[in-house]
């Protein structure tokens, strides 16, 4: 509540104070509650010394600079809604902690509170955007040093993207190689010698790449990727592609338009003709809240490529029509991993090599189901063939999410 200044009393009282301190209207105002232009009114002679003001050096009367440079930090950022925090020196507390123990004042709000307040105000009279406390799209810290220099920091909330990725080439790692020499990704984006277009060496570049371009000003750094299964180097991924999260970290675009849902590496890149054929097409689908809870459980439809080391007939290799419904249970870093066969098709293609198509849990160990007899997995295709088999290529026909909580 504002009083009046009417009260001899009061009028008494702020001389006191300012026969002591030089302080500003607005932090005798705070100490007495009434309104800092009637504290200004009553004592025009110390209206210059707000610079001087014991408590904040003259903190108050630079707020409307202050928020001009918030807002041209923010600038930068789509949002719809904020929060701002500030740090203020300690001496502003210790000095108003003097003032108020001199004069016995309790009670009233301190320094902080009063400025954030009147932060607050001025901000959202410029932005005209609400100011929530539950995950906002910005938080804005202001940081008020000792010398009485500022700084405005800005930080967007992370945002998560649900996309998938059809890959139509092989010779295309999932993720980054890091080099154990100097920790730096291996080969980052090179150009190719014509000039055409750039070569990557990961689907992990190019999605970076795009997302960056798309909501993160372009710092690829900022972004981290959660894989939903991987496969080799030289496997396709066709059908609706794989998904993936990705978790853009300060974003800049959150808003943007939902038009760019898809790209491919068409004419911008290296793999130029028939893109849909031979390159690498990102979708975005959705945008995620939060990263997922718990395992993503998925399915896959892989067309796996065998070579035998004894010749074998149709008639041997429908004896794997048997791993149908068959649970593969493999120990894996003390871990029991219980993948599901839901379907298994063969295909005869010479007398040592061909071709199985399964669907399966994602997430099984191809080359380890096909190949390895150690006793770490309950059966495998040699196993049951009685012969050294060998993964010489995997593609991935489809995938579907089965289960994911957000
Ligand atoms: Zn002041």
């Amino acid at each position: 509540m504002i009083k009046s200044l009417n009260t001899d009393k009061s009028a008494e009282f702020i001389d006191k104070i300012l026969d002591a301190f030089i302080i500003c209207p607005m932090c005798i105002s705070r100490q007495i509650e009434i309104n800092e232009f009637v504290v200004n009114h009553r004592s025009p002679s110390k209206k210059n010394n707000k610079k001087n003001c014991y408590i904040c050096h003259g903190l108050l009367s630079k707020i409307s600079y202050m928020v001009l440079s918030i807002n041209s930090k923010i600038k930068k950022f789509d949002f719809k809604n904020w929060l701002i925090g500030i740090k203020l020196p300690t001496y502003m507390y210790d000095n108003e902690d003097v003032v108020r123990s001199k004069f016995k004042i309790r009670g009233k709000k301190n320094i902080k509170t009063d400025f954030l307040e009147r932060l607050r105000n001025a901000i959202g009279i410029l932005l005209k955007k609400p100011l929530v406390f539950k995950k906002p799209d910005i938080v804005i810290n202001l940081e008020i040093y000792d010398d009485d220099s500022f700084e405005v920091f800005v930080k967007s909330r992370p945002m998560f993207v649900l996309g998938r990725y059809v890959k139509r080439i092989s010779g295309l790692d999932q993720k980054n190689k890091i080099c154990e020499k100097n920790n730096q990704i291996q080969n980052h984006v090179q150009y190719n010698s014509d000039s055409v277009g750039k070569i990557y060496h990961s689907i992990e570049q190019i999605i970076k790449e795009k997302l960056a371009v798309m909501y993160s000003d372009k710092k690829e750094h900022q972004i981290d990727i959660f894989w939903i299964g991987g496969e080799d180097k030289d496997s396709l991924v066709l059908g609706k592609g794989r998904p993936f999260i990705a978790e853009i970290c300060n974003p800049k675009k959150r808003y943007r338009s939902e038009t760019d849902k898809e790209f491919c590496t068409d004419k911008n890149y290296a793999y130029k003709k028939n893109f849909r054929k031979k390159g690498v097409c990102i979708f975005i689908d959705k945008i995620l809240d939060a990263l997922p809870k718990g395992k993503i459980h998925f399915v896959n439809k892989i067309r796996i490529y065998v070579q035998c080391n004894e010749p074998i007939s149709q008639i041997d290799i429908n004896k794997l029509k048997i791993l149908k419904e068959k649970e593969i249970v493999t120990d894996y870093k003390s871990n029991r991993i219980i993948k599901k066969i839901y379907s298994i098709r063969t295909k005869y293609l010479d007398t040592n090599k061909f071709v199985l198509t399964i669907i399966s849990d994602g997430g099984l160990f191809i080359k380890q189901f096909i190949g390895d007899n150690s006793s770490s997995m309950n059966t495998s295709v040699s196993e049951m063939l009685g012969r050294t088999c060998t993964c010489l290529k995997f593609d991935i026909l489809d995938i579907d999410i089965v289960q994911m909580l957000t």
